[in-house]
């Protein structure tokens, strides 16, 4: 079943915090990020404190177990178990790396969650140094939108996200988010899609100047049991309407009691 593709930001989305500044932080090296953040790019400081920190001796393995003390809300990891069981196709778009998203999946169980993770990519070097790139190679062929960082527009893989789902019928899509970087995807969704920003974060405080400007309907949550609560009911009623459409076009199937329906899923309170 399920016409319906989740779209999750990570940081302060799936995970409590900003995964960047959870390793730098956790690492020492809070002082000296802040000291070039004026000087570079995010993404490309990034890759420049891994260099430092492996020059300081710090290992892979120092980077994944602090990955591993990411703090999460105990409610977020049943919330994707269940979307993906009400068969949701369910993925990630971030403006972390690949490393850090895939050592905290995999350390959470939820590595085979998820059909796509769009996110800058990352690799260990054969000196054992974490090297991170840009998603787009802004040298190359910039994005040429003004509204996000050079390395990622997040609307650019919305965009591109909508385009492979459409050739398999109507797909909903809901879009999960906090940061600044998710306004753009979020003016991309159309009618009949939902987007789930963070109350009283940068998303939230960006969509409600303007709510008109977007066409998903808005529901916003505070933390993981809110998430929850409001992505399962929303998965529930999209596919209670769907089905009721179905019944509907098809006359022969309109003596179907109520109670074929599929039954909403009880959410934990
Ligand atoms: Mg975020
Ligand atoms: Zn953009």
């Amino acid at each position: 079943m399920a016409g319906i593709v989740v779209v999750f930001d990570f940081d302060k989305t799936i995970i409590e915090c900003d995964s960047d500044n959870w390793v730098v932080d956790e690492l020492g090296a809070t002082d000296l990020f802040n000291e070039l953040l004026p000087t570079m790019p995010w993404n490309s400081l990034m890759d420049r404190m891994m260099k430092e920190l492996h020059s300081q001796g710090k290992t892979i393995e120092d980077i994944m177990e602090v990955l591993k003390r990411t703090p999460i809300h105990p409610r977020v990891v049943p919330a994707i178990k269940a979307a993906h069981a009400l068969g949701c196709d369910l993925r990630i778009l971030s403006d972390a790396n690949l490393f850090f998203i895939e050592t905290i999946l995999k350390h959470l169980g939820l590595e085979e969650y998820f059909s796509e993770i769009n996110t800058n990519p990352s690799y260990v070097d054969e000196e054992g140094r974490l090297r991170i790139s840009p998603c787009c190679d802004f040298t190359q062929s910039p994005h040429g939108c003004s509204r996000c960082p050079p390395n990622m527009c997040k609307s650019v893989i919305i965009e591109r996200i909508q385009a492979s789902v459409s050739t398999d019928g109507k797909k909903r899509l809901i879009y999960l988010g906090d940061g600044s970087g998710d306004y753009c995807p979020s003016l991309k969704l159309k009618e009949g899609d939902f987007v789930m920003p963070r109350k009283n974060f940068p998303l939230y405080d960006l969509i409600c100047k303007n709510p008109l400007l977007i066409k998903a309907e808005i529901h916003e949550w505070t933390d993981g049991e809110e998430l929850e609560q409001i992505l399962l009911n929303l998965i529930n009623s999209i596919s209670i309407e769907e089905h009721a459409q179905f019944l509907s076009a098809d006359c022969k199937l309109q003596t179907i009691s109520v109670e074929a329906l599929p039954q909403a899923l009880p959410v934990q309170q």
